[in-house]
């Protein structure tokens, strides 16, 4: 009986199994720095032209109403509902 060594049959290896991982269930990360993604969330506008943002609490004026917000000189230059123009990226120099 003549015995070939290499002709043993190799076990298979065990099927692995299929693990699908757990998909977590966050859709986004809400960051402290959401407002730079994702763009400001103002409130409405008051009638002087200026808001505030209702995640950073940032003051925003429109530049189109007033040339610049009445009490913070840091305030950031957004076109409000009135001025914004859908169809033109908001282009608006600080
Ligand atoms: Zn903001
Ligand atoms: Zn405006």
């Amino acid at each position: 009986m003549q015995q070939n060594l290499w002709g043993e049959k190799i076990p298979r290896p065990r099927k692995k199994k299929n693990v699908i991982p757990l998909q977590t269930a966050t859709p986004y990360a809400i960051t402290d720095n959401d407002c730079a993604y994702f763009g400001h969330t103002v409130r409405a506008w008051d009638l002087a032209g200026c808001t505030i943002c209702i995640d950073c609490q940032i003051n925003i004026f429109c530049p189109q109403c007033i040339a610049k917000h009445p009490q913070d000189e840091t305030a950031i230059a957004i076109l409000c509902e009135r001025h914004e123009e859908p169809e033109e990226s908001q282009q608006v120099s600080a």
